[in-house]
């Protein structure tokens, strides 16, 4: 481990790895070094003859649990400052402000859950973070730490360009993104908003702003009442003009 920032994936299919994350802005950072990723097979740290990474549930049920000793050595052989995270549907959610805390550490080591998922010790046993990447469940844990890892590595220093900027976008500040528009200024019979075309700088930021603002309650109940209520003692104190909640 040489980059900036490393991941290490613990997986039963590490030939999916990097996948998508070797494409575009990830992919071109992982040539330059700005980060590493190490996928390794999990099944090898099982120690019979037949490489059993798990076993059936104790209490009964259906499906397979995969075992502690197994992922207890996987983990050994990678664990060091970094945070070990084993994505899981019963997580805490993945959110923007969890991504910006984890591209500003060391790296992440992601345990990727199969079958019915890990025994619950080792979780224990390693203090492993549970982290959520939506409410629905997937087949395995690959397509998550893919997901974690394309939202933290975008954020590493020297990845994205000026014009592809995080500032402004969706949960920067605790809104959602206003709508996008580029040429032909009528398509369709729709025409562009007439204050996308004034070249009147306020005006548009306060357009845009409104936008955010709109789409953010409609869409997003419970972010419009965070965001309200992050902005009510600024409000209170008589500071209202400084206070963009979630801004850095
Ligand atoms: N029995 C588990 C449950 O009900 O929560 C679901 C296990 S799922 C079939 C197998 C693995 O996929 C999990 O161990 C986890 O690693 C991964 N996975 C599935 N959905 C996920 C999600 N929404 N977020 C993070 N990981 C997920």
């Amino acid at each position: 481990m040489t980059a900036p920032w490393n991941a290490s994936v613990l997986t039963l299919f590490p030939e999916v790895f990097p996948g998508p994350l070797g494409q575009s802005l990830a992919g071109r950072a992982l040539e330059r070094g700005i980060w590493s990723l190490a996928a390794e097979n999990i099944r090898g740290f099982a120690t019979d003859r037949h490489r059993t990474v798990d076993d059936t549930p104790f209490g009964g049920g259906a499906g397979m649990v995969m075992r502690p000793d197994v992922l207890d050595a996987a983990l050994a052989a990678v664990a060091d400052a970094r945070p070990c995270i084993y994505l899981t549907p019963r997580g805490v959610p993945l959110t923007q402000a969890r991504v910006r805390e984890l591209a500003d550490g060391p790296g992440v080591v992601l345990l990727c859950g199969r079958y019915e998922g890990v025994d619950q010790r080792v979780i224990e046993a390693r203090g492993l973070v549970e982290i959520n990447i939506g409410d629905y469940v997937l087949s395995g844990g690959e397509l998550p730490a893919m997901v974690l890892l394309d939202a933290c590595v975008r954020l590493l220093p020297g990845v994205m360009g000026a014009a592809e900027s995080a500032d402004e976008e969706s949960f920067a500040a605790g809104l959602l993104e206003y709508p996008h528009y580029t040429r032909p200024a009528e398509w369709q019979g729709r025409r562009v908003p007439e204050v996308l075309l004034s070249g009147h700088h306020a005006a548009i930021a306060t357009w845009r702003r409104q936008q955010s603002e709109r789409i953010t309650r409609e869409r997003r109940p419970e972010l419009w009442a965070a965001h309200q209520s992050a902005l009510r003692p600024a409000v209170i104190s008589g500071a209202p003009v400084a206070t963009v909640p979630g801004a850095p």
